[in-house]
């Protein structure tokens, strides 16, 4: 009998778990390389999960089980950072040499975010009550109320959008997908916690693509009392008391904007985790314009990159929601199926 072809899989977020344990129903060899000790990816940081509130947890603990129950062997703590191609298989290694070696690869490194002390005019790690989107799914999960940095409880936030993202000075000119609702969404934890708290989302344009978004900015709206103001920030600053005034540019009227609020959030964009041009000797594997791992073709081929037996799945193509990095890694199972298909004939 045949040996089994071994698939090799850089990431144990929910994209290289659940394409790890549907290709082993597929008959392959599967092992998943994750650089953390443990799987799951970034899910495990969010409290809620935008657009019905489930928790992460649960999803993640059953995408984890599948993989577990088809025999994927995960190996942990260990993070890739090489390719090489030899004799028609792929030799993966770290920087402290570890080799595994495979018939394909399967990249679902997935995104980092966004630093936001790069944005240095809306002082995060320079005033204290100026917090990240991640600093707040962390307080959310940890079922914590929100409050500054003298243990007040807020009664004014603002929610500050495209933070790291459709920013060409900070050379993030593409859009993050995914923030704002997950700005809907933290307004509306706000507003559960603190229901005196006037929370306001200052946004660009409202991008809300996914099914049942509209219906949760509704709700936002009618339900939480969220006020919307499409301004951009332009400088945060602290007064004595430890609150903020922000000013901002009033894009509907044309008109600067001043405000003072008791904690300001900034809503981070994704960027490529492994945006390694190098990442293959020869340099075959692409980036695309934003730096995320470019498809073969954008249509049809999505899945693969611009490397034969290489492919990729889920946030490390481009920003994606959590249904989407799950389609996306199911679809990848077909292409790499095809291509040891094809190497049959
Ligand atoms: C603040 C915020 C809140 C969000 N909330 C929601 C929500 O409520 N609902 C929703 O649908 N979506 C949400 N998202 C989007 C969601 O997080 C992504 O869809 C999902 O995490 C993508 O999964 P992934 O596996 O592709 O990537 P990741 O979650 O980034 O997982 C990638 C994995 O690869 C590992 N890795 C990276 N590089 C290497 C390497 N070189 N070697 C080995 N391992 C490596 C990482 O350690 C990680 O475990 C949110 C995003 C943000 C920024
Ligand atoms: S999703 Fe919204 S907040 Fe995020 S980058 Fe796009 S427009 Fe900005």
């Amino acid at each position: 009998m045949e040996d089994k072809k071994h698939v090799a899989i850089i990431g144990g977020g929910i994209a290289g778990m659940e394409s790890a344990g549907i290709l082993v129903k597929f008959g392959y060899k599967v092992t998943v390389i994750e650089k953390t000790d443990k799987t799951g990816g970034k899910l495990r940081n969010w409290s809620y999960l935008f657009p019905d509130f489930a928790d992460p947890n649960i999803l993640v603990d059953d995408i984890n089980n599948k993989a577990t129950l088809a025999n994927v062997n995960i190996i942990y703590n260990t993070e890739i950072s090489h390719i090489k191609k030899q004799n028609g298989r792929f030799e993966l290694s770290d920087i402290k040499d570890v080799k595994i070696f495979s018939d394909a690869v399967v990249i679902a490194s997935g995104f980092k975010l966004f630093d936001a002390s790069l944005k240095e005019e809306y002082g995060y790690g320079i005033f204290d009550n100026v917090i990240t989107s991640v600093d707040l799914e962390r307080i959310i999960k940890a079922k914590k109320v929100l409050s500054t940095i003298d243990n007040k409880i807020p009664q004014r936030v603002a929610i500050i959008h495209c933070v790291g993202s459709r920013d060409a000075k900070v050379g993030n000119t593409y859009c993050s997908k995914v923030c704002c609702i997950t700005a809907i969404k933290q307004a509306i934890e706000i507003n559960k916690m603190i229901p005196e708290c006037e929370v306001f989302c200052f946004y660009m344009d409202l991008r809300l693509y996914g099914s049942h978004f509209d219906s949760l900015y509704l709700s936002a709206q009618q339900q939480h009392n969220i006020q919307f103001i499409r301004g951009r920030l332009s400088e945060v600053s602290e007064k004595q008391d430890n609150s903020l005034q922000i000013k901002a540019e009033d894009t509907l009227s044309g008109r600067p904007l001043r405000m003072k609020v008791d904690m300001v959030v900034l809503m981070v964009g994704m960027e490529p985790e492994l945006s390694n041009n190098n990442l293959i000797t020869d340099n075959t594997v692409q980036l695309d314009e934003n730096g995320f791992f470019k498809s073969k073709n954008i249509h049809d081929h999505r899945s693969c990159t611009t490397h034969n037996g290489i492919f990729a799945a889920g946030a490390c193509l481009c920003p994606m929601s959590v249904s989407e990095t799950l389609e996306n890694a199911r679809s990848v199972v077909f292409e790499v199926n095809d291509y040891f298909e094809k190497q049959k004939t």
